[in-house]
């Protein structure tokens, strides 16, 4: 009788499968943890990582039901025991399938080549890439200490540097040292969003020769992504820079993270797996055993939190650079009481008069308004008609440009129009403004201004409406780099990350809806954003004197503001972490949220009620589990802030707790309950349920 192998091994199969994402298969030749293997499943055949060799043959089906796996992908060394650590970890607490973390970790082209064309691309590019590393400038004071304590602390380091403090340098002489030090090392840093700081990417390669440096984002051709991939896991490429996908990047000589911009909330991964880059970031530091190294102006007030230096103490350790390279000063903030201003005005006369100096002298401003479109919604007074989206609880905005109504959410699209479609009236008249409208207002406000050369101001618009073709966004910013346009209207968009130099003035036209938001951590984005913003204006030193930082406010007194003046980001975390503290939220306590998506609200909440009920009853008859009840607070079922898109309903309930273990216990349990309960008939109605462990947003 011939000898077989046998083996479990990772495949992508359906959320929430109770298999798990692990089948057992067997293998006429001995193989290993970490390899990559083609396996049939069902009528396909699909890519695997073996993810555990058996002593015998499994027990919990017959031996004549195990199937062959078809080949391994030779050539591909395994992925090593810390890139299945970090996958198994993932999944486990994101509450995932590990067949479905462990695939989508890969480069999607892995599953479509046989192994002959995957030969064919590991010799293509089987050489050592060499790295050309140039010196950098010498250190100031700040950025020395940073890379002195780095040297000398394992960390994890929280590094609270102002926008200009010379950070991203301290990223790059951070890698030299590394590279230095190992000629295997590999480092990786990590951005939000890779489009939005191409400048990061040349200065990158600047310093290192473009050969030892892979990207790793969505923007790529999958085979650029195979090719990026291939060389990180070979060792080839020494520094990966990308967005939060390249967490997952095999790196098997990994000894540095970075992760730049620590706070931005597109770290968190909004479908599949919801994972946090950044905590990811630190699990995997402390696995790999490479050093990780958090940095922001305005860091997020979780790692905030887990630096500090009071007697409790924080996991993580705080470096402080405070001032920014050269003389470059901080701009000045201004408030504009509103309340003061006529009503209804947009653009207050002060502000007008500051970006009229600006154009005549040639400098550049920006404005910055959360709103896209027109018209957040047109109206008719008649009879209260508002353009409401059938499929949504939202309503449609007005975009002038094509004369449309839009759903933001679920994209349906319509021309305006003639007149109220309940009472005929032809007066339907827009409601509140967004960026489009701005920029027609701003235009007719500054018709007469010129710029020094004489000729009419410029005024460009950047959001998601003007960057949806490829290349849009890279155009329009070169626009602003090149100097032709005065004035810069948009969105969120406009305020990370890009090095404007000759930018004196930003405005917030009306930041206050965020003061009051049902969103507790709508402040902390508003005062990130805010100090984001501000940290544009004046990065040419020569200018920054004259730099300005505008707020339109009907609050101009609230603390937020008050911080946001005198740049005082630990002040701001202090009062924000004492009101979370007392209500006891994040990062005090530990949230997850349970959603259910279903046709009607009924249905969604039901499902999520009988999972609460059902999970009391069950954790409070045995001893062991009782204890539970007390630690986790499971709350009721309510319908989402966005309650219906798309024509589905979404209800959602919350589990908070202080301690996470608990929360992690917790979930466990329900998620067997919510399978047990979803095959019920009563709730054949629900379409899909998921978990968000650790929400951005609830
Ligand atoms: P941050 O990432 O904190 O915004 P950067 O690293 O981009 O700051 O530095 C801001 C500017 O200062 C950049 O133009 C950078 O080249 C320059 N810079 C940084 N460190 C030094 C240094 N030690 N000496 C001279 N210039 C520096
Ligand atoms: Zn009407
Ligand atoms: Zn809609």
């Amino acid at each position: 009788m011939s000898t077989h192998h046998w083996i479990d091994v990772a495949v992508q199969t359906p959320a929430h499968s109770l298999v798990g994402g692990l089948l057992s298969y067997r293998s006429p030749e001995a193989l290993q943890a970490g390899q990559l293997v083609r396996v049939p499943l069902g009528w396909r055949e699909v890519l695997g990582v073996v993810w555990a060799v058996r002593e015998a043959a499994p027990t919990d089906m017959p031996a004549s039901a195990v199937r062959d796996v078809l080949g391994a992908l030779d050539g591909l060394a395994p992925l090593d025991i810390h890139w299945r650590q970090l996958v198994q970890f993932s999944a486990q607490y994101y509450q995932r399938s590990l067949g479905e973390v462990a695939l989508s970790a890969l480069p999607p082209q892995l599953r479509d080549l046989s192994s002959e064309q995957l030969a064919r691309r590991l010799n293509k590019q089987n050489t050592e890439r060499s790295v050309q590393s140039q010196a950098g400038p010498p250190l100031s004071d700040e950025q020395h200490q940073v890379l002195h304590q780095m040297a000398h602390h394992t960390g994890p380091f929280l590094l609270f540097g102002s926008t200009g403090s010379g950070k991203t340098e301290v990223y790059l002489q951070a890698v030299e040292k590394m590279l230095a030090a190992d000629p295997q090392a590999q480092a990786l840093l990590m951005v939000p969003e890779i489009n939005l700081t191409p400048q990061l990417e040349a200065r990158v390669q600047a310093r290192f020769g473009t050969e030892a440096v892979v990207s790793m984002h969505s923007g790529m051709t999958p085979a650029q992504r195979l090719k990026g991939w291939l060389a990180a896991h070979a060792g080839h490429a020494r520094i990966v820079l990308g967005t939060r996908m390249a967490i997952f990047a095999s790196m098997p000589h990994l000894k540095l993270i970075v992760v730049d911009e620590e706070h931005d909330p597109s770290y968190k991964q909004q479908e599949g797996a919801r994972y946090s880059a950044r905590d990811l970031a630190v699990y995997r530091g402390r696995l790999q055993n490479a050093s990780v190294l958090l940095a922001s102006a305005t860091p997020s007030l979780e790692s905030w939190h887990q630096s500090r230096p009071d007697a409790e103490g924080g996991r993580y350790l705080r470096l402080h650079m405070p001032s920014r390279i050269g003389t470059g000063q901080l701009p000045k903030v201004r408030r504009v009481d509103m309340s003061k201003q006529p009503r209804r005005t947009v653009l207050s006369a002060p502000l007008v008069e500051a970006l009229q100096e600006r154009v005549k002298r040639g400098e550049q401003s920006m404005l910055l308004l959360n709103r896209r479109g027109y018209a957040p919604v047109l109206h008719c007074a008649d009879c209260g008609w508002k353009s409401e989206c059938k499929h949504c609880s939202a309503y449609r905005v007005f975009h002038k440009i094509d004369r449309t109504l839009r759903c933001h959410h679920c994209g349906l699209t319509e021309r305006v129009p003639r007149a109220c479609p309940e009472c005929g009236n032809p007066d339907i008249a827009p409601i509140g403004r967004g960026t489009e409208q701005l920029e027609e207002h701003l235009a007719e406000l500054l018709a007469n201004v010129k710029r020094p050369d004489g000729t009419a101001v410029r005024i460009a618009r950047i959001d998601a409406d003007t960057t949806r073709f490829k290349g849009a966004l890279e155009s329009q910013l070169a626009s602003v780099h090149s100097g032709e346009v005065d004035i810069l209207v948009g969105t969120q968009m406009i305020a990370k990350g890009h090095d404007f130099r000759r930018i004196t003035l930003v405005a917030a036209v009306n930041p206050d809806t965020a003061l009051f938001s049902s969103d507790f951590r709508a402040p902390e984005r508003l005062f990130a954003l805010l100090m984001q913003a501000a940290g544009r204006a004046g990065r040419d030193a020569a200018h920054s004197a004259s730099s300005e930082m505008w707020v339109q406010t009907f609050h101009p007194q609230h603390a937020l503001f008050e911080a946001l003046k005198k740049h005082d980001y630990p002040a701001f975390a202090a009062s924000e972490l004492a009101e979370r503290s007392a209500a006891e939220l994040p990062p005090i306590s530990h949230q997850a949220l349970l959603r259910a998506d279903a046709r009607s609200q009924d249905a969604a909440q039901a499902l999520l009620n009988a999972a609460r009920e059902a999970l009391e009853l069950q954790l409070s008859a045995h001893a062991e589990t009782a204890d539970l009840v007390l630690q986790v607070s499971v709350y009721p079922a309510v319908p989402m802030s966005m309650q219906r898109v798309a024509d589905v309903e979404r209800a959602q309930m919350l589990l908070e707790s202080t301690n996470r273990m608990a929360l992690q216990k917790m979930l466990r349990h329900l998620h067997d309950l919510l399978h047990q309960l979803r095959s019920q008939p009563e709730h054949k109605g629900v379409i899909r349920w998921l978990v968000d462990v650790d929400p951005q947003a609830i």
